[in-house]
């Protein structure tokens, strides 16, 4: 099987990584990856966001699979335009996309479907804002309706710093979202979904603050760990039967079958589970330490899903016995004004422990054929062991042999799951 796999980051990496470990995929191929995933299979630096220049990449490699990894190349329809030339794509065309991007047709898909998530309003002016925040209360949470890469949210006590998100969020152009807060530890679970049915992946957490404790501003996410044993039992189960089943009924039903990874953001509540958004692809950072993890053949499950094969092909997905967790590094001055061009060095020093895997997002080489910084997020160090304590040390033991000026990265990755702080509201 020839696979092709779109997008520039450690999620990419990750998926180009378990493609190759799949002994039917004959060949992996990626656009436009980026300096590490260079480093590994033939790479196109074309502008992926292009449904035409995708398609023109993939009439000259006529790849079995092309694996979709960003959520703007579906809003673009890249994956409409794929079928359409007669591709097998992994990834929902850009109607069932909308499960992403637009979080008000999420909240519909949702109540239509009976599936548990926080009320929520929409506001197109300062009068139903205000109206919004005061009914739900503190603490407030304001989103933009539209595509934020996970930075369009804020979750505040203070009003007025809540109202001026709202303000700029207008500003932009888009409705305001205003939802009722969950209260609960989050988790993000992967259903690897073919249209008609869906089957999960372990569940992970990922870390959206930039520091520690999680303070400061929201991010794409600075760590992630898989599996996570403080969840109820049957806990994946019950959100395939609560969330994942009853939406992708729903898409059905409307004509719009959702193919793809229906990524699960969910809140564990005394109330139960509730979902706080959708995304319509592999979550990154979690994507990293779940795939470190995957038994199941990745190129051939997903080939499974774009056939729409699933239910008879794999009706469970295998994971090692083992755990996994990834940290983030990043420049400095992100998420908002990264600086970039400093040198990266040590990748291939970390990279030497046989259980760690350096995971590259904002690099590019350059006449010396070292790494520099090139984006926000700079690379995504994955370590597995028996256990998360293993993991973690392994992951961190790497981390400090890579050296790059004044770089972020949380130390707290795993560490209040290893420390039993986890607590589930009222349970
Ligand atoms: P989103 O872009 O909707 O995933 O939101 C980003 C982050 O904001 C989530 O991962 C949560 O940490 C937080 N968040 C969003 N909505 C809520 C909510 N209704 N209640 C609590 N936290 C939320």
């Amino acid at each position: 099987m020839k696979t092709l796999v779109l997008g520039p980051g450690g999620r990419e990496h990750a998926i180009v990584q378990a493609l190759r470990a799949d002994p039917l995929v004959s060949e992996v191929r990626c656009a436009p990856g980026n300096a590490g995933i260079a480093k590994e299979v033939p790479v196109y630096p074309i502008d992926v966001s292009s449904p035409q220049l995708v398609v023109e990449l993939c009439q000259e490699l006529q790849p079995d699979l092309i694996v979709v990894g960003p959520e703007a190349l579906l809003a673009a329809g890249v994956t409409n335009a794929l079928q359409a030339a007669g591709f097998a794509v992994f990834g929902p065309t850009h109607q069932a996309a909308r499960l992403e991007s637009s979080k008000a047709f999420a909240k519909e898909i949702m109540h239509a479907a009976g599936v548990p998530t926080g009320q929520a309003h929409t506001a197109t002016n300062l009068e139903q804002l205000e109206a919004a925040l005061d009914e739900f209360g503190e603490p407030y949470v304001v989103k933009d309706d539209g595509l934020a890469a996970g930075k369009g949210v804020i979750v505040t006590h203070d009003r007025n710093e809540a109202i001026a998100h709202g303000q700029a969020i207008f500003a932009g152009g888009d409705p305001v979202l205003i939802e009722e807060f969950l209260d609960g530890p989050e988790v993000s679970v992967f259903v690897i979904a073919d249209g008609k049915d869906g089957v999960a992946m372990s569940p992970a957490q990922d870390f959206k603050r930039i520091y520690n404790d999680d303070e400061g501003p929201n991010t794409g996410g600075m760590g992630a760990y898989t599996p996570l044993d403080w969840l109820p039992e049957n806990f994946t189960e019950d959100v395939m039967e609560q969330v994942a089943r009853p939406v992708l009924a729903e898409m059905a039903k409307r004509g719009t079958p959702f193919t793809g990874v229906l990524y699960c953001g969910l809140a564990v509540t005394k109330k139960g589970i509730q979902v706080i958004e959708f995304n319509a692809r592999f979550g990154d950072p979690e994507t990293q330490p779940v795939l470190a993890r995957l038994k199941t053949p990745l190129g051939q499950l997903l080939k499974a899903a774009a056939d729409g094969k699933l239910a008879t092909t794999f009706p469970t997905i295998q994971f090692h016995d083992n755990a996994a967790i990834g940290v983030v590094m990043a420049s400095e001055g992100y998420p908002d004004t990264p600086k970039t061009g400093v040198q990266i060095t040590g990748v291939a020093d970390a990279a030497k422990h046989e259980n760690v895997s350096v995971l590259h997002a904002g690099t590019t080489t350059g006449d010396t054929g070292e790494f520099t910084a090139s984006g926000g997020r700079l690379l995504t160090v994955v370590a597995t062991g028996d256990d998360l304590v293993e993991a973690r040390d392994t992951a961190y033991a790497a981390v400090e042999k890579i050296s790059i000026p004044n770089a972020q990265y949380r130390t707290d990755i795993a560490a209040k799951a290893i420390n039993g702080e986890i607590t589930i509201p009222g349970a």
